[in-house]
């Protein structure tokens, strides 16, 4: 059975804002236990230790500074939208010779993207009759967002946006900014992490402070390995000039 997700995507609409909640409880967890717990009260310990302390907690600070304004730049962002009563401004295939347009397609899905490997070569401008606008070339109808953009790539429910062309460099920031800072935090909860167990089992420590930790490192980690295919997957469509739409 076939499923679309693009549609099953527009069902999700509202979950998209229990994500951004479960976004900032991540973060909360991951500072409560790399912050408050484990590398915090280390700066007060003198020497080394403060020293790499100190390191550590500039390190994270920087890094959530940068993936919270990328966030943020991608859901607030206009991801690309066309301009109304938007033409194209020569295309011969557009025009009758009268100079009236012709619009290319105007089906109901609203889908005018026709390969660049197509016999005419380029990609080819179309009409959009949900937005009963014209549609540029590589412009894509949202379901989600009811509305077309440019150059979309995908409706994320992570960011309740559409990540098109006026953000797609913040998204891929994002991505960046929130493996490194994952990747980091899996690393300096490590030693933590190990002294779970013994410490589980001698009751030296509050159960509180461990689940925490316990915690903060399985997400960590799950979201380091996850971003780090992401990346790998967007780096690719960015190297072939392609969006995730276009690849599908
Ligand atoms: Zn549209
Ligand atoms: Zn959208």
């Amino acid at each position: 059975m076939d499923i679309n997700l693009f549609k099953l995507c527009s069902g999700l609409k509202f979950l998209g804002y229990l994500m951004i909640l479960l976004v900032l409880a991540i973060v909360a967890v991951s500072y409560y236990a790399v912050v408050l717990l484990t590398w915090g009260p280390r700066l007060l310990r003198g020497g080394l230790s403060s020293f790499f302390a100190f390191f550590v907690l500039l390190l994270f600070h920087l890094l959530l500074i940068l993936l919270s304004w990328s966030y943020f730049m991608v859901v607030l962002r206009d991801p690309g939208s066309v301009p109304e009563n938007w033409r194209p401004a020569r295309d011969e295939e557009n025009f009758e010779g009268d100079g009236s347009y012709l619009p290319h397609e105007a089906s109901g899905s609203g889908s005018t993207w026709p390969s660049s490997n197509g016999s005419e070569g380029r990609p080819r401008s179309g009409f959009c009759i949900r937005c009963q606008n014209g549609k540029p070339p590589r412009c894509h109808h949202c379901s989600v967002c009811q509305r077309c953009v440019l150059k979309m790539d995908h409706h994320c429910v992570w960011v309740v946006n559409c990540v098109g062309a006026c953000n797609y460099k913040f998204f891929l920031l994002f991505l960046l900014y929130t493996f490194l800072e994952t990747t980091m935090d899996t690393l300096v909860l490590l030693p933590s992490f190990i002294d779970f167990f013994s410490e589980a089992k001698d009751h030296s420590d509050s159960p509180g402070k461990l689940a925490v930790i316990f915690v903060a490192f399985v997400l960590n980690l799950a979201f380091a390995l996850s971003l780090l295919c992401f990346l790998v997957m967007h780096g690719s469509l960015v190297f072939s000039n392609t969006t995730s739409i276009e690849e599908c």
